[in-house]
Formats: C-alpha cells, structure tokens, sequence
C-alpha cells in the first residue's frame, strides 16, 4: 500500500489528503475551476455532500478530466453524504447525488450528522419545529441497502460519537468504515479515535487546519504559537503541520481551499516528517471544539437539548 493511502475494513484504500468543497458561497464555476486545479496538482480525494451545493461542480469537473484522459475513475476518491431531511430514504437521496455527481457511485456515503429532519429541509440549519426523532436502525438499513445496489462502494458516519456508532453497532450488519469529525490539533479526538481503532473505523479529519477562513471556523490552529514553532523548525507553514499531526494519527485529513497557492501548500504537507518533539508539543495545546453543533440543538423538536446530549458528553 502507497504511504499516501490508509487501508479501510472493508479492504478499499483511502488518500490520507482530501479537498473540501464546502463553501458558502457555492459559486459553480469557481468550485469547478478549483477542482481541476486540485486535480492537476495530484488530489485525487474530493468531499462533498448533498447539502453544500457542491456535487454539480465537483462531478462536472472530475469527469472532464476523465473524458480528457487526464484521470481514471478508479483513482479517485468520492465521498458525499446523506442529508438530514432524507433519512427516511437514503437510497433515493443517493441516486440524486449521483445524478448531481453525473456519476454511477460515489466511494463512500456517510451519514452526515445524527439528526433527523423533516423531508423538506433543505439548508444546513432547520428550523425549530423541523426536526424528528433519530431513528439510526431504517437509516442505517438504508445505507446498507445503498451499498448492496452498488450505488456506493463503502458507507460510513459523520458526527459520530463513541457512543452513537456503539448504538449503531448494536444493529448493523455493515460496520462503518469511515467516521468524519472535527479533528485538528486544537481538538485531537483521543477518545474517539481510540474507540475507532479497536472497531477498525478510519477516522477522517474534516477542518483539519480549524477552518481559519470560515466565518464559523477559527485561526486558533494557524496562528498558535506551537504551531508556528514547529513550522518554522521544518521550513514548512502552520497549516502543513496542523495537516501532517492529522496524518500521523492515522487520519485521513480533508482541507479546503480553493485557491491554487494555498491548494499547492496544503498537498506539500505530504512530505512533511514531524518527529517526537513536535508531536509532543501538540499534544499538551489547549482543546476546544470549534464546530459544536448548536443549531441542531433545541428545546422542542430536536431529541437534543443541549450540546452535551448531541455529543454524549463527548465535548
Ligand atoms: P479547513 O479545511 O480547516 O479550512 C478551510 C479554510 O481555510 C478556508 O476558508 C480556506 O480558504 C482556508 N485555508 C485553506 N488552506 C489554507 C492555508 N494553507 N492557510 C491558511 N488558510 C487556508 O476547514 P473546513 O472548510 O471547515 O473543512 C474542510 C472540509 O471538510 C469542508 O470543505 C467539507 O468538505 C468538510 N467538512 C465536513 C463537515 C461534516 O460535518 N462532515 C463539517 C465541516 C467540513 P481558501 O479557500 O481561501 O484557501
């Protein structure tokens, strides 16, 4: 196995790096225009999901390559996600995906969040009244079913706790192959990767630099002291360190950029080494959790009443 791939349960490989395509402004052409940057600078793992908007762009550009000759199907990586407003029918929501995609499968179908909403949601945030009771077994089932269609080649969750994906084991007959979570050094996931490690689930790390541009991320990671110490001892950037710590979890490490610059940077990380020193200094920062999940939380229709209940205390 090539040292820039980990191996899932399900025998498939995954690229430890991977381009986000979440953006707020979901412009088309310049989501397509950075897709065929990423892919001529050797990104061969996209991330999507039905609710960013993003599956038209990132589909159009990846098969232009292909019909180009550029690139093989069976070298990249496609991952999109589930909604909340189609758990009661993820073989449909799929099928929409692929036809955004213009695809026949996607690589991995996670289920993007442990909420359930009411089918017409169709935005990241719901509104109050519009959630319903999470019901992982009809969902999970789904995703399975999805799986034996040939619609996906492996399935997974996102927003997972130890606890949730514990539930989920209760029943599945599919254990997930991948669980994507807030992970950088800023919020490492020790418990949660420890957990997935004995259940053989890869974890992949989404904000993996802390989303410095965002308006919900934070420039926490990239201007630490820490890491900037550390990038300078390497010659490197913050960001590549915050990346290359990820990587050497184990994870598998989904940035996002669309800028050629920066693109170019985050890849480079691949051949980073951190030694001991610098893996020690990063793990004695300080944590917090950028993405906490508030909107999902609410006194009436969400099963979650605060954040503690939607992470299992997890936070
Ligand atoms: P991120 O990748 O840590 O940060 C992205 C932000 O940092 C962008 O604003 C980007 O702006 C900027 N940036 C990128 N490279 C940089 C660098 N080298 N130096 C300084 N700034 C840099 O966080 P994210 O966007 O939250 O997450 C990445 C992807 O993970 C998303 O696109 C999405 O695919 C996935 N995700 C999944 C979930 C989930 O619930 N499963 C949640 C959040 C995100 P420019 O584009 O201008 O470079």
């Amino acid at each position: 196995m090539k040292s820039n791939m980990a191996r899932l349960n399900n025998g498939m490989t995954i690229p430890i790096i991977g381009m986000g395509t979440f953006s707020f402004e979901n412009d088309y052409h310049i989501t397509h225009n950075a897709v065929q940057m990423a892919l001529k600078l050797g990104y061969n793992h996209f991330d999507t999901a039905q609710v960013y908007g993003s599956e038209p762009a990132l589909g159009a550009a990846l098969r232009d390559s292909i019909s180009r000759g550029a690139v093989e199907r069976e070298s990249l990586f496609v991952t999109s996600k589930l909604w909340g407003s189609h758990h009661h029918d993820p073989v449909s929501a799929l099928k929409r995906t692929l036809m955004n995609l213009g695809m026949e499968y996607v690589d991995m179908y996670l289920v993007h969040w442990p909420v359930r909403m009411k089918p017409w949601v169709s935005t990241p945030y719901a509104k109050e009244d519009e959630f319903e009771n999470l019901d992982m077994e009809t969902t999970w089932a789904g995703m399975e079913r999805c799986l034996e269609m040939g619609l996906c080649r492996g399935i997974g969750t996102s927003n997972f706790s130890c606890k949730k994906i514990e539930s989920l084991l209760d029943h599945a007959s599919v254990v997930p192959a991948v669980n994507q979570v807030e992970m950088h050094p800023m919020w490492k996931q020790k418990k949660l990767r420890n957990y997935c490690k004995d259940h053989d689930i890869h974890v992949s790390a989404y904000s993996p630099i802390g989303g410095p541009g965002n308006f919900w991320g934070s420039t926490a990671v990239v201007e630490s002291p820490v890491i900037r110490s550390i990038a300078q001892k390497h010659k490197a950037t913050p960001a590549q360190v915050a990346l290359r710590w990820g990587m050497s979890k184990g994870s598998s490490v989904i940035v996002k950029s669309f800028n050629e610059d920066r693109l170019k940077e985050n890849i480079g990380a691949l051949s980073l080494k951190l030694d001991n020193k610098d893996v020690n200094e990063i793990e004695r920062m300080e944590e917090w959790k950028i993405m906490r999940g508030e909107v999902y939380v609410n006194q009436t229709t969400s099963p979650y009443k605060t954040i503690e209940e939607l992470w299992d205390d997890e936070i």
